[in-house]
């Protein structure tokens, strides 16, 4: 079984004695320098010249600074920018300003696991990262509660990398809900596998299946918007809290027969397989390698893509059925508040 750590295996002495730096006040940078800042931890936020997040964040009370500051000032800096643009901003404002004996965090494991980010010896590196949006980070430590986290180091200079990094997941309200113990090869490769085949690639590609095929058979599509999109989140609503099998227990038999015998026919042996090449990619570097290479080139094929699903005839249907209910998407504004910028 995995080790997983709550509040009394913390130390929150060991982050309250240093200074630390947050880059970036998006999804996750808001959430980290508020927690942090309530935990009582000296924080400064680092942001570009010119970001619109400055007069959010000092409206919030924070110390607003350039990442360049930021980086000089503190000895744990915490990377919360765009994971592709990180190395970057590494490279030209952080790195300079690394010292022996300080800590470089991360949220993502990405720069690291695929070497776009080298610190040098004598640094901590190390990942705190919360298994949920920003918000969410944000959220629940305001109610008392956390995220689950996972922690991870990837270089331990000082022989504390870890107690750090637990320390820092304290003050962001992860001991709470508990911090899982990791590595950055298991977390970056689980978490591209997990977008990639189950949760949004596997997921989005179902539904526009099932939408298509019930469409291509003459059926309404308001039908099969309702079918195969809209109720969707009904389900897995059931599975989150409990299970698989508390999901069925809640579905007609018949529904649940249907799961039983139907469902490994469409997630079939062909399917495992590619699933299993598409893991292979993540761990062989290649899908790093075209997505560093898709960057540079400006993300062509990544915005081509990205428009033609937003012409698809699912998305046509589904603003109209959405706009008729505008209490499922009463819970936006909250996203949009925190999006970075
Ligand atoms: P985000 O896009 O919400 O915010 C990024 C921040 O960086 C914004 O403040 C933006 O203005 C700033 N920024 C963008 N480009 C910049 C540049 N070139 N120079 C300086 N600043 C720049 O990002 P996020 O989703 O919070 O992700 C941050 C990290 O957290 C990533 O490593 C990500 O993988 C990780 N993470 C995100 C989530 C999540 O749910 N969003 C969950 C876990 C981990
Ligand atoms: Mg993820």
């Amino acid at each position: 079984m995995a080790r997983i750590y709550y509040e009394a295996d913390a130390d929150p002495a060991l982050l309250a004695g240093r200074k630390v730096a947050v880059l970036g006040y998006g999804s996750q940078g808001h959430a980290h320098a508020l927690n942090l800042s309530e935990s009582g931890i000296d924080v400064r936020v680092g942001l570009r010249e010119g970001s619109s997040s400055r007069a959010k964040a000092e409206e919030a009370g924070l110390s607003v600074t350039s990442i360049e500051q930021a980086a000089t000032e503190a000895d744990v800096v915490m990377i919360l920018l765009p994971d592709t643009e990180q190395k970057a901003v590494y490279d030209a404002e952080i790195a300079p300003h690394m010292e022996p004996g300080d800590c470089l965090m991360f949220a993502h494991g990405f720069n690291i696991r695929f070497g776009q980010i080298v610190p040098p010896e004598g640094v901590d590196v190390s990942m705190v990262a919360p298994k949920g949006p920003g918000h969410l980070v944000r959220r629940t430590y305001t109610e008392g509660g956390g995220v689950p986290t996972l922690i991870a180091v990837a270089q331990d200079a000082s022989g504390k990398a870890k107690d750090l990094a637990l320390s820092y997941a304290h003050a962001l309200g992860s001991t709470r809900a508990g911090v899982l113990d990791t590595t950055f090869a298991e977390e970056t490769e689980t978490d591209l596998f997990g977008e990639q085949v189950v949760l949004c690639g596997g997921l989005t590609a179902l539904i526009t299946a099932g939408f298509e095929t019930l469409v291509a058979a003459g059926y309404q599509p308001e039908s099969a918007y309702f079918e195969c999109l809209h109720e969707m989140k009904l389900i897995v609503d059931l599975i989150y809290e409990q299970g698989i099998s508390g999901m069925r227990y809640s579905i007609s038999d018949t529904a649940e027969y249907g799961d039983l015998t139907r469902g490994p026919r469409v997630i079939d042996a062909h399917v495992r397989e590619e699933m299993r090449r598409i893991l292979e990619a993540i761990r062989d570097g290649s899908f790093a390698e075209e997505w560093i290479a898709e960057n540079r080139a400006g993300r062509p094929n990544f915005s081509r893509l990205r428009e033609a699903g937003k012409q698809h005839q699912i998305e046509k249907v589904g603003a109209e059925l959405r706009a008729m209910m505008p209490f499922i998407t009463a819970g936006r504004q909250r996203l949009e508040d925190v999006s970075g910028g």
